[in-house]
């Protein structure tokens, strides 16, 4: 019997499978120039993961993960880039993209998030969305008492603009436009069919040209 899928699992299983049937028709070398160019994006990944680790693991174990509540992670919350999918795609095994494949292929009836598995998230590099989240129970625990810490949070939230947010060249843009070069299409490219997006790229260049982008 084949399932029908719903809107959102189908327009992610679409992008994830989009990127890899294009990746099956690059060289290793052009796959590893792809991962280098990210290089500068994972690290900031990493800088942030080793931020939550520090000062927001204990208070999400105690007050989510240990009851298996998951709070962040509900049913059809999270808005996925098309680059999100693009960086994740490459740098996982085939095996763990299939895993994902499988995910999406199956109804999901619950109030959870399609991607929440028993072990937690099944995305390698999980969405920025994700990544960037914070509850407001959590902030409030782990900031009200330390601006100090805040201050950190605040500089990667700036970071991460500086690969997502299309008001000078990004990372984020770069990667949808590079893959649509090579045939590839999703309506995950927010940066190329957002207009909110659209608007802050045609302001930049006009400031940047003095010529109005139309
Ligand atoms: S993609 Fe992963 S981190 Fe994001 S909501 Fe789903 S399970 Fe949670």
């Amino acid at each position: 019997m084949n399932l029908v899928l719903n809107e959102y699992n189908e327009e992610q299983l679409e992008a994830i499978v989009a990127v890899r049937d294009c990746l099956e028709g690059f060289s290793p070398g052009l796959r590893a120039t792809l991962i280098r160019r990210a290089g500068n994006y994972l690290t900031f990944r990493q800088d942030v993961d080793a931020f939550l680790a520090c000062h927001f693991s204990g208070v999400c174990t105690l007050t989510c993960y240990e009851d298996r509540r998951s709070a962040c992670c509900n049913r059809e919350g999270i808005i996925t880039f098309f680059a999100d999918v693009a960086i994740n795609v490459l740098i996982s095994q085939p095996k763990e993209i299939d895993r994902l494949i499988e995910a999406l292929n199956l109804q999901n009836l619950g109030t959870k998030c399609v991607y929440l598995g028993n072990e937690g998230c099944l995305w390698k590099v999980k969405p920025i969305v994700c990544e960037m989240f914070l509850c407001k129970y959590a902030r409030g625990k782990v900031f009200d008492n330390s601006p100090a810490i805040l201050n950190e949070w605040r500089k990667l939230r700036r970071r991460e603009k500086r690969y997502t947010w299309p008001n000078r060249p990004v990372l984020f843009d770069e990667l949808e436009r590079y893959f649509m070069e090579r045939g590839c299409g999703s309506s995950l490219m927010y940066c190329h069919n957002s207009p909110g997006l659209l608007r802050m790229k045609a302001q930049w260049k006009t400031k940047s040209t003095g010529f109005k982008a139309y």
